[in-house]
């Protein structure tokens, strides 16, 4: 018997982004659990944004589970969806959204992922990690992927991050400094190790807890992550969620180049639907400048940074693998962009994706 402690993490209904939420269950196991041992829970959906006061009750159901590497041995991080009370999926709960998405055929092309998530960390409330409290003269350059004091800020926070993901057992691809002093990139998703899954449905929930753990470290160090799109206005990098994605047609070499031609072909016509669902305020950082294609304009290219999406080298020279989505914003959903983009590449019908994009302030056209 042991008595430990399962954290409870879900996201909230908050519009037009929502954020994570949890609370704490203590429970009791003998031996290693399984994820129909963590038991169905409740919580307050009128605080937030979930249900009405005076019928308040949502319900969790927890769905993955991984080891707690902020309390240790024994201890859980449990990822729920939230339900309403007659036992449907709520409206916020976009992984129900990919997990139709998936079963509508998506699945049968074995599709992998990998999400590029930057963010920005924030001490005080006007200025990033580095940055004087009345603004920055030195313009970008020495700061992506730079080392030294003044060349980054916030490595320690980082680091402490990236060694939670991998003791909590996430596909954690990598990290760097971003071209923004004060910004940072984790990459969650498909690494190439032997026998490793990285399905969109296991990818998109690391993504989430990966971001838990982020905003619970920078409790410890006093540090705010701000996954916003634009949060410096001006001649400054926006922080976006580049998404890499492939199915076994793109991935085989004898069917990959067509697969790719046809993928492209696809996204380019569905260009808005996309956006729609990439981030609140995307209009802010596609600009056309800092990297980004126009939000208005459907680009594809070989190593292009100025493009939508983006072909990388390798994969133009072998002709079969992956495609990189450079729309998503730093605040997109990864369960809603990779439900997005399956709808769009596997051809699978759109009245499956059915998520209300009403919320999302539209971008200016
Ligand atoms: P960039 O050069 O755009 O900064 P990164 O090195 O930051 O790229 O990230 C590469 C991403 O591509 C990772 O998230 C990784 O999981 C993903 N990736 C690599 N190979 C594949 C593949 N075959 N299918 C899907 N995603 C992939
Ligand atoms: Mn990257
Ligand atoms: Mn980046
Ligand atoms: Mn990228």
């Amino acid at each position: 018997m042991a008595i430990t402690q399962a954290e409870y993490i879900w996201l909230d209904g908050v519009k037009p982004t929502h954020e994570l939420r949890s609370k704490t269950r203590i429970v009791n196991f003998d031996d290693t659990p399984s994820i129909e041992d963590f038991p169905e829970w409740g919580f307050d959906g009128s605080s937030t944004q979930q249900a009405e006061g005076n019928d308040s009750d949502c319900i969790l159901k927890p769905v993955r589970f991984v080891h707690d590497p902020i309390r240790g041995e024994g201890n859980y991080l449990v990822l729920c969806e939230v339900y309403s009370k007659d036992h449907s999926p709520h409206p916020s709960n976009t992984r129900a959204q990919l997990r139709k998405v998936l079963d509508a055929g998506a699945n049968n092309h074995d599709p992998l992922f990998g999400f590029e998530q930057e963010y920005t960390l924030f001490e005080s409330a006007n200025s990033p990690l580095g940055w004087p409290e009345n603004g920055f003269r030195q313009p970008q350059g020495p700061f992506y992927c730079g080392v030294g004091a003044r060349r980054v800020d916030g490595r320690d926070l980082v680091e402490a991050h990236t060694d939670a993901c991998i003791e909590a057992g996430l596909l954690i691809f990598g990290t760097n400094a971003e071209v923004m002093l004060g910004q940072w990139e984790y990459q969650i998703g498909y690494r190439g190790f032997d026998n490793e899954i990285a399905d969109p449905l296991t990818v998109s929930d690391h993504m989430w807890i990966a971001a838990w753990l982020l905003h619970r470290l920078g409790e410890e160090y006093g540090i705010t992550a701000n996954f916003e799109n634009k949060p410096i206005k001006g001649d400054w990098n926006g922080a976006g969620c580049h998404t890499n994605f492939s199915t076994k047609e793109m991935r085989d070499p004898s069917t990959g180049k067509a697969t790719i031609d046809t993928v492209i072909d696809r996204l380019s016509k569905r260009h808005t639907e996309h956006i729609l669902i990439y981030g609140n305020r995307l209009h802010e950082r596609l600009t056309g400048d800092h990297e980004t294609c126009h939000i208005t304009d459907f680009k594809y290219g070989v190593s292009n940074r100025g493009a939508s999406i983006r072909i990388p080298l390798a994969v133009d020279q072998k002709g079969h693998g992956y495609l990189e989505d450079r729309r998503p914003g730093a605040n997109s959903d990864p369960y809603l962009v990779a439900a997005r983009i399956l709808t769009t590449i596997c051809d699978i019908d759109e009245s499956v994706f059915t998520y209300s994009i009403n919320h999302i302030e539209a971008p200016a056209t």
